[in-house]
């Protein structure tokens, strides 16, 4: 049996953040508090989202505190903001940590004194107010997914919390919000939303539905992310990131994400690195570690993202998954943890607490091959200097 889940509605195109006011008018929706960040605020592109509710003379109150990567004292500020006022839902503008922060304040408000006591593996089900969702990166797929990633200050530990609490009512996905995303931004987004999509097709818990949204994610970013790393104003480019990021967030939210994910967290926690960067220093090698035990779906994805021309047997063509990937690392100046920093002792003294908490997550458990503690520390270990990661860095 699979449970699908997806927002009731979701409004995609070039300039449908305009269509705002007169979405919440259908939702029976009238006294937002939007939830987004400085940036948002500061370069003007929160403007997108105001004009129309202000021409529709539809009240509203900004919270612009959130945080990359959101912490828990965030979002218990943001709580204490939506308590102190009569809101009807939460308007989260912005990338995966304005909508991650937007979901966890709506779950604790319902109940709790810190949103640690909602982490997985119990059912974030339930939420005080609906969540309409504007991502403004090509990435993490948020708006459409039942999951928000909060890191717990006191154990340096960014916890996955999930439940239909955290589905958004709504989205609008729109490209044209994209254009000012800069190169690095864009680079790990996008390699975040290719994480997603590849994951959730090697899922063990993988099905039709997810298995159609994965691909069509892989097909559109393939293709496309060099480009609008190069041209951040090709919209061709943007659009077909933005959709193909949507449907990454549809494929692996009704299928689960896996080693890569698992890994990767305890990374941007321990480390403060971007959870797309993340995601990209572990892919090529993690790819690698797992070809074998998912040959034929890693081929297909390989086929489909075009790093293997149709017509390449499987052997060929998962070959060229790991080389296209560690490949696109190099095009997009993907640093190793390394090159980005982390000294070599603190990435030692981290390691063995690394693995348990990427193995307590549950995310490993859904890969196609399932590792031994001792393996994601090996792994670990490899990607450090760019075990798997050739050529320059
Ligand atoms: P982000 O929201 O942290 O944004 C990164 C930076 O880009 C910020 O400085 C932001 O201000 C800026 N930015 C965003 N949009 C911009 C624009 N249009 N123009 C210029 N600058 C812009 O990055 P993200 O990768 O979208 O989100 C990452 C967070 O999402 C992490 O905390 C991650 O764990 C989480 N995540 C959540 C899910 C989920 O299903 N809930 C899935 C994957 C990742």
């Amino acid at each position: 049996m699979h449970t699908l889940v997806a927002p009731r509605t979701t409004l995609i195109g070039g300039g449908a953040v305009a269509q705002i006011a007169d979405l919440l008018a259908r939702l029976g929706l009238s006294r937002p508090l939007i939830v987004t960040d400085p940036v948002m605020v500061s370069t003007g592109l929160l403007e997108r989202l105001l004009a129309p509710l202000r021409a529709a003379e539809l009240g509203y109150s900004i919270f612009s505190d959130t945080i990359p990567e959101p912490e828990d004292h965030i979002v218990a500020a943001g709580v204490a903001i939506l308590r102190a006022g009569t809101y009807d839902c939460l308007l989260a503008f912005g990338g995966g940590s304005p909508i991650d922060t937007a979901k966890a304040m709506t779950i604790l408000a319902l109940g709790g004194s810190h949103i640690r006591e909602w982490k997985a593996p119990r059912a974030a089900d339930h939420a005080a107010l609906p969540v309409i969702a504007v991502p403004t990166t090509a990435g993490t797929g948020s708006e459409a997914t039942r999951a928000t990633v909060i890191t717990d200050t006191a154990t340096q530990e960014k916890m996955l919390i999930m439940g239909l609490g955290a589905v958004p009512l709504a989205a609008i996905v729109d490209f044209e919000l994209t254009y000012s995303v800069p190169p690095r931004t864009t680079a790990d987004t996008g390699i975040d939303s290719l994480t997603h999509a590849l994951e959730a097709y090697v899922s063990r818990r993988a099905n039709p539905y997810s298995d159609a949204m994965a691909l069509s994610a892989m097909a559109l970013i393939g293709p496309n992310l060099r480009t609008a790393y190069r041209e951040p104003r090709n919209a061709q480019a943007r659009e077909a990131l933005m959709i193909g990021a949507h449907h990454a967030g549809l494929a692996f939210t009704n299928a689960s994400v896996a080693l890569v994910h698992g890994m990767s967290r305890p990374i941007g926690a321990h480390f403060h690195v971007a959870h797309g960067l993340s995601n990209a220093m572990l892919l090529p090698a993690i790819t690698s570690f797992s070809l074998e035990s998912a040959l034929p779906r890693y081929a297909a994805a390989s086929r489909i993202i075009g790093f293997a021309p149709a017509q390449a047997d499987d052997d060929a063509a998962g070959a060229a998954l790991t080389a296209g990937l560690a490949a696109l690392n190099r095009d997009l100046n993907v640093p190793t943890p390394a090159a980005y920093g982390i000294p070599h002792a603190a990435w030692e003294a981290r390691l063995q607490q690394m693995a348990d908490q990427a193995t307590a997550s549950g995310s490993p458990a859904n890969n196609p091959r399932i590792p031994e503690k001792a393996e994601i520390v090996a792994l670990y270990r490899a990607v450090y200097d760019g075990g798997n990661q050739p050529g320059p860095t």
